[in-house]
Formats: structure tokens, C-alpha cells, sequence
């Protein structure tokens, strides 16, 4: 194999959503780091970036489309309507051919040139690299406290995310055709990414504040995608119901008893107390076990209809009998 067939291609892959004021910087720093990295031979001449514009309502595809008629590199594509950052990122991401595929957001918070150290960790045998947040000075103490308790959350119900990793990573060819196996509808990339094995590892980034333009992460997104990641992973909170119906279940029996007590061996107990009080809370408790069981069901129910791949081969070592 001579040196050149080695060269790997990238595409980087852009969701863009009414980004007309960053647009013209992020398009000229892509490029220019996209020669600057053809010429250290680390990708090849083949190398695209891929911009999608998620049903903008300003400039941005008109930008777009005409950038994409200028420079052969940029590849434009336009969804319908706007359907939000993860499902451009994933129309970006199904759309490319290349061998090394990473993501990054329009406005460059991310680090652009930590690209080149992802890419160095491709070539030494890496499928998906991740790009890690190393401080968190920019954001605001409650945009901060409340990430790093998701991320605690998360993996007390059992969701391996990694910390501080948002959207900007590095997967290789292969990782990203296993990622499209996982063909739910409700598909949290940073979960499922983690889910993927293969050789994987971290690179370290400080985030910048934006440079133009708004955050189109309001808080009501923001939330909307926390829950997303915790329904789409976790039957945690179904499990929630079978233990609150059974420690409930408990103290109803202590209750009844003593309720049992009063009624029979004091002379306290008001008439009609106990008749109403007994079934009261034998009721309540068997209700709660009766949702639990229903959801341990319905949790079963919602791991089988993702229908999620069982496995990810990552290597076959097969060799013929007679070959010695
Ligand atoms: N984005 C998108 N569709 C949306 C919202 C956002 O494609 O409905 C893109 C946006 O253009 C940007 C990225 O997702 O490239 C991240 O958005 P933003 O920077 O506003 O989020 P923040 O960094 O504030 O969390
Ligand atoms: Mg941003």
C-alpha cells in the first residue's frame, strides 16, 4: 500500500439554524483548516464539509447553497423544516461518504483546530474520539450546575454518558455505519455513540463564548433534550414505580395493623374509622404494585421496539485449514 491510499478523507459536518451572521467566519476557518490540513498530508483532497441547514428562516441556505456553488468542498443540505439540532446533525451525518466524519456546531464554540489532534487519534487506531470540555468558565453557574448534575443523574440510572461531551466528536467510517443500525425515533447521539464500542478515546478543549448570533438552545430545548436522554436510555423511573408500590406496600401492612389495634383492642377508634381507613390503604398499595408490574412490561416493551443492534463486530480473525 504506498503512503497516499493511507490518507484518510474527512467530512465535517455542520447543523446550521438561522446562523446568516456566524456563518461567513465558520465557513472561511473550516476551509482554511481544511487546506491546512491537506497540505501536513493528514486527509486527503477529497475531503468535504457538510452543512445543513435546519429549516432556517433567515440567510443561511441562501449562504449556503451559494458557498456550496463556489467551492466544490462545501456540500449544502436543506431539510424541510426545522427539526432540530440532533436530527440535523444526524441528516449531516448519513449524508457523508467519507472515511473520518466529525461533528462541531455553526458558531465555533468548540475548538475547530482541535480537529487535528482528533484526527491524530484516528490514525493511531481510534474509531470514536470525543471532544471534552475541560472548563466550564463561559457558562453561567446555573447553566453549569445543571449539566453536571444530568451527568451524575445519568449514570445513577445506569446511562454511560461522557462527562462534558456535548456534540463535537470524531467516529470513524465504521462507527458511523453501526450508529445508523440504531434506527429509533427518539435517538440521543451522545448515548448511543457510547454505546457503540470500538476503540475510543478523549481530547481535552476549552469552550468559547459565541462570537455572533444567539443561542438557539433556549432552556425549554435544553430540558426537552435532558428528558429525551433519560426516557430514550433509562426504565429507571418505571422501575421508581415498583419500588414506591412496594415500600408503600410495607407501611400500608404497618399502618393496618396498628389501624387493627386501635379498632380492636382500644376503645378509641371512631366509628367508620377503620372500615374506611383499611381499605384505603391496602387499595392504594396494590394499585402502585400493579403500575409497577405494568411498567416493568412496558419497559421490556420499549427496549424491544428500538429494536437496537445486539452487537458491533470489531474484528474476525478466520483462516483456512489448510494454510497450516
Ligand atoms: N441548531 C440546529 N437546529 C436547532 C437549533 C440549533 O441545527 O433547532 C444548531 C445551531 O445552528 C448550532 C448548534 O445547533 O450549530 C448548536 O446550537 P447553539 O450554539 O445555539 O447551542 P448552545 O451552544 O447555545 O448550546
Ligand atoms: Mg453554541
Amino acid at each position: 500500500m504506498n503512503q497516499l491510499s493511507k490518507v484518510a478523507s474527512l467530512a465535517i459536518v455542520v447543523p446550521c439554524y438561522n446562523e446568516e451572521e456566524m456563518l461567513p467566519k465558520t465557513l472561511a476557518t473550516l476551509l482554511a483548516l481544511r487546506d491546512s490540513l491537506i497540505n501536513q498530508g493528514k486527509i486527503n483532497s477529497a475531503s468535504k464539509i457538510y452543512l445543513v441547514d435546519d429549516g432556517s428562516r433567515d440567510q443561511t441556505w441562501n449562504l449556503l447553497a451559494a458557498s456550496s456553488q463556489q467551492n466544490p468542498a462545501i456540500v449544502a443540505v436543506k431539510l424541510s423544516r426545522n427539526r432540530g439540532h440532533q436530527n440535523a446533525l444526524l441528516a449531516g451525518l448519513v449524508s457523508t461518504t467519507e472515511d473520518m466524519i466529525v461533528s462541531i456546531d455553526a458558531d465555533l464554540q468548540d475548538d475547530p483546530n482541535v480537529i487535528t489532534k482528533m484526527i491524530d487519534a484516528y490514525y493511531q487506531g481510534n474509531e470514536v474520539v470525543y471532544g471534552v470540555r475541560s472548563a466550564r468558565k463561559i457558562d453561567s453557574f446555573f447553566k453549569r450546575v445543571t449539566a453536571e448534575s444530568y451527568y451524575h443523574l445519568m449514570k445513577k440510572m445506569g446511562v454511560d454518558l461522557v462527562f462534558n461531551h456535548a456534540d463535537f466528536r470524531l467516529l470513524s467510517r465504521r462507527a458511523l455505519e453501526s450508529l445508523k443500525l440504531y434506527t429509533e425515533s427518539n435517538l440521543f447521539l451522545r448515548g448511543v455513540v457510547r454505546e457503540l464500542g470500538y476503540p475510543s478515546t478523549c481530547v481535552e478543549y476549552e469552550r468559547h463564548a459565541r462570537e455572533a448570533g444567539e443561542s438557539k438552545y433556549p432552556l425549554r430545548k435544553m430540558l426537552s433534550l435532558a428528558w429525551k436522554g433519560i426516557t430514550a436510555f433509562s426504565t429507571a423511573p418505571l422501575r421508581l414505580i415498583t419500588i414506591l408500590g412496594l415500600v408503600s406496600g410495607f407501611a400500608s401492612f404497618a399502618l393496618i395493623l396498628w389501624v387493627l389495634f386501635i379498632r380492636f383492642v382500644t376503645d378509641t377508634a371512631v366509628p367508620g374509622w377503620a372500615s374506611l381507613l383499611l381499605p384505603l390503604l391496602f387499595i392504594g398499595s396494590v394499585q402502585l404494585i400493579c403500575l409497577g408490574i405494568i411498567g416493568e412490561y412496558l419497559g421490556k416493551i420499549y427496549e424491544e421496539v428500538k429494536r437496537r443492534p445486539k452487537f458491533h463486530i470489531s474484528e474476525i480473525i478466520k483462516r483456512n485449514n489448510d494454510q497450516g
